[in-house]
């Protein structure tokens, strides 16, 4: 049996030349903390490409148009880029609230999402805002997809996540419940992009994690705040609508009845978060009785 070769590629040029020369079975290593720190077995054979050091897969531009971020990028420079934070706050929030400093020093973009893990923090983000990724197949060549249609295949590998203009609203906020070193089915998250002016929301675009086996979006809860002005008895039928997609998403499961609550309280913060009011503003301390 052959041993597990490790290639350090250092730039793009380097990185295709390595992944056309190789036609076995590739794996990629990022900032190696779902692949080397959460202790699963790592691959014995085939080919093993550390992208950490690649020059020009780690940047963020944010400046004009579609928001496009190299997959290399941690989530530390994420969470601390402004001119991302101006574009989309809730994948800077989000960002920041991903582990420990030490995992959002190493951890990165690409990672996270290949990763696919249902309680990741940035792809309910990413999904919101209707997220596309650019990726690179062993043969050289290039294609787009959305980020629903992303499945990990060998050796095929995610140069960029681009956030199309056309789905950057003024407004948006992340929240999430629960730990992941407890990594339990109670987690939930929650992100949101919308207009608002005047009391008023405009177009809104949601999506949740760990409630089904990927994040995804949630179109009631979205119809429940869109066009309708933020007032009481739009945070209840919010609140009716994100607990109809809990019942909807895992009608079976024992974590539901403890999700429709959740939902509730964690989806009130939101709304708080993306206005700019205190979750303690009674508006939200009436709708959560
Ligand atoms: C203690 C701890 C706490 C954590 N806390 C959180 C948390 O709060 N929120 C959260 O969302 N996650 C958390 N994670 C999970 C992890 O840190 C993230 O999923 C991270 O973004 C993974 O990125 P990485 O670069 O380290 O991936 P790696 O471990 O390098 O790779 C993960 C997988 O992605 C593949 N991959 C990496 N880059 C690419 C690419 N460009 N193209 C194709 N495939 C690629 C690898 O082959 C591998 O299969 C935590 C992990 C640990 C160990």
């Amino acid at each position: 049996m052959n041993a597990l070769a490790v290639a350090t590629p250092v730039d793009l040029t380097e990185l295709r030349a390595t992944l056309a020369a190789d036609a076995g079975p590739v794996r990629f290593v990022a900032g190696g903390t779902d692949m080397l720190i959460s202790g699963r077995p790592l691959p014995e054979t085939g080919l093993l490409v550390d992208l950490a050091r690649v020059a020009g897969m780690a940047f963020i531009d944010s400046c004009v148009g579609d928001v496009r971020i190299g997959a290399a990028t941690t989530v530390a420079a994420l969470a601390a880029d402004q001119g991302l934070r101006t574009r989309l706050a809730a994948l800077c929030e989000a960002a920041a609230q991903c582990g420990s400093v030490q995992i959002r020093n190493r951890a990165t973009i690409g990672g996270n999402i290949a990763n696919a893990a249902p309680a990741a923090d940035l792809i309910p983000v990413l999904v919101a805002a209707g997220a596309r990724l650019a990726l690179l197949r062993r043969d050289g060549t290039q294609c787009e997809i959305a980020l629903g249609e992303y499945t990990q295949i060998s050796g095929q590998l995610i140069m960029e996540v681009i956030l199309p203009e056309s789905c950057l609203l003024p407004r948006s906020a992340f929240v999430k419940l629960g730990s992941r070193q407890d990594m339990t089915i109670s987690r939930l998250n929650l992100a949101l992009l919308a207009e608002f002016r005047n009391d008023h929301f405009g177009l809104v675009r949601m999506a949740a994690g760990a409630v089904g086996p990927a994040p995804g979006r949630l179109h009631l809860a979205e119809a429940a705040l869109a066009g309708r002005k933020l007032e009481a008895a739009t945070l209840h039928n919010f609140i009716s609508a994100l607990v109809a997609e809990v019942d909807t998403a895992i009608p079976g499961r024992t974590s539901r009845l403890y999700k429709r609550r959740a939902i509730a309280g964690l989806g009130l913060d939101l709304i708080a978060q993306a206005v700019g009011l205190s979750p303690r503003d009674r508006l939200f301390e009436d709708a959560a009785q």
